[in-house]
């Protein structure tokens, strides 16, 4: 298994509907997350794990540059395959709550679509099987 590794949290500018908040961000294999939704993937990693299956954060917090240019990507269709992307400000992913994680690795979408619930995660974007979001109530909620 993988050692879980998250850097110290740093302030980021994060967006939902079009105005910005605070968030504290780590990186996770390389990629940032919002930290609520890295503690909830932490956790959902080890369950994974525990059923032998390896999650893995391909893609997590976005900044605006980084949403805009997946955004001009969609609209003109010449990067990144074509795939859906919000318009800037607009994104999950620069809300905090968006993951990309590794749906194609074996047993993976299919762990995901039995337990990912019970962490919080939906999968919201049809056509995207790796687009996950965090939408936990409780003591996990973003706010
Ligand atoms: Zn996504």
């Amino acid at each position: 298994m993988r050692r879980w590794e998250a850097t110290h949290p740093r302030p980021a500018v994060g967006y939902v509907d079009g105005k910005p908040i605070a968030l504290q961000v780590v990186e996770l294999d390389g990629k940032p997350v919002e930290v609520t939704t890295a503690a909830a993937l932490g956790r959902m990693r080890e369950a994974a794990a525990r059923d032998g299956v390896q999650l893995e954060n391909v893609g997590g917090f976005r900044t605006m540059e980084e949403q805009s240019r997946l955004r001009e990507c969609y609209v003109t269709c010449s990067c990144n395959n074509c795939n859906y992307a919000e318009a800037p400000g607009h994104s999950q992913h620069q809300s905090g709550r968006a993951l990309d994680l590794n749906a194609r690795a074996p047993g993976v979408f299919a762990w995901l679509s039995a337990h990912a619930a019970e962490h919080g995660f939906y999968n919201t974007v049809p056509g995207e099987p790796w687009h996950w979001e965090f939408w936990a109530t409780g003591a996990g909620q973003i706010v």
